[in-house]
């Protein structure tokens, strides 16, 4: 028996639809609608949809990849925040019962409360000013998503697969809930209105539990953010400056990870920053003897 696939999707012509409803790309909203069928292929083979699937995407804009979606998966959520894209949405989506659109800032709901499977996958070419704020969004969710594959500017998607040595406050973030890849790189103009820069496709898997204990998740976040607020200074002198803490304390509690205190925070791995936090968690529990 033959192998069979479903017919090519004829491709949308953003331009071209926009004039047809009267509107202009907002630039504002980050607003680069992904035209060339070969990437949106790419991002929905990078995401491994099963037939089972819940997938969850945001800013499905004008549907181009949403329709993609809805044909591997057995049911979308879309959540676009601007409103007068949902009567395009409607016309190119009108085939595809499997998909339903939510108006709204996807910063303002509460993931747990639209995705109605424990068991989900986010996909999503990204509006770029929100990437730092979606990803804390959606790896923090409960439920978490299985996987996200995301299409973000390229420059933020090497740093994101960075490793120790070359790690920003955002890549460790990123690798304490899962493991990044860079899959592909997209030229700007594979979108309409080209961006000033090349995007590409990430695919972040997420790990069952944290690299770093959930208890001593909010002590990491702390350091880490307190050592990257400073991080061009040496460690011992950043936390002791954003902490509020005396240099000696820092440099002990560094000394206790068996961290160098001259060390910086891109310096340190993932396994060095869960030692530290263990270290200070236990300092600031209630009760704890010293
Ligand atoms: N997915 C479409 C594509 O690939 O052509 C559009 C991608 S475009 C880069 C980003 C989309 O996200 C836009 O439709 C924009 O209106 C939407 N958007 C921007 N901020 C949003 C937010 N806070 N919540 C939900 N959608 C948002």
């Amino acid at each position: 028996m033959t192998a069979r696939f479903p017919p090519p999707l004829s491709p949308l012509h953003p331009a071209e639809l926009l004039r047809q409803y009267g509107l202009r790309p907002r630039r504002s909203l980050g607003q680069n609608f992904l035209h060339d069928p070969s990437a949106l292929e790419r991002i929905v083979a990078a995401a491994e949809i099963l037939p089972d699937d819940t997938v969850l995407e945001i800013g499905p804009g004008l549907g181009a990849l949403t329709r993609y979606l809805a044909r591997a998966a057995r049911r979308v959520i879309a959540v676009e925040i601007d409103s007068s894209l949902l009567p395009i949405l409607d016309s190119v989506l009108s085939g595809y019962t499997n998909v339903t659109v939510l108006c709204s800032d996807i910063l303002d709901l509460s993931i747990g409360q639209i995705v109605d499977h424990a068991d989900y996958l986010v996909v999503a070419n990204i509006p770029y000013y929100l990437t730092s704020a979606l990803l804390r969004h959606l790896l923090e969710a409960r439920p978490q998503p299985r996987r996200l594959v995301l299409t973000v500017q390229k420059e933020v998607a090497e740093r994101l697969c960075a490793g120790p040595g070359d790690l920003s406050l955002l890549a460790l973030s990123v690798q304490v809930y899962g493991s990044p890849r860079l899959i592909a790189t997209l030229p700007a103009g594979a979108f309409y209105p080209r961006p000033k820069v090349d995007s590409a496709i990430v695919r972040i898997d997420l790990r069952p539990t944290p690299r770093i204990p959930w208890g001593h998740l909010e002590a990491f976040f702390t350091l880490a953010r307190a050592g990257f607020g400073q991080k061009r200074k040496q460690l011992r002198n950043a936390l002791a400056h954003h902490l509020g803490l005396a240099p000696a304390a820092v440099e002990a509690l560094l000394h206790q990870a068996g961290i160098d205190p001259t060390r910086r925070a891109e310096t340190l791995s993932i396994e060095e920053w869960g030692a530290l936090a263990e270290r200070y968690a236990a300092q600031r529990a209630p009760g704890r003897r010293s």
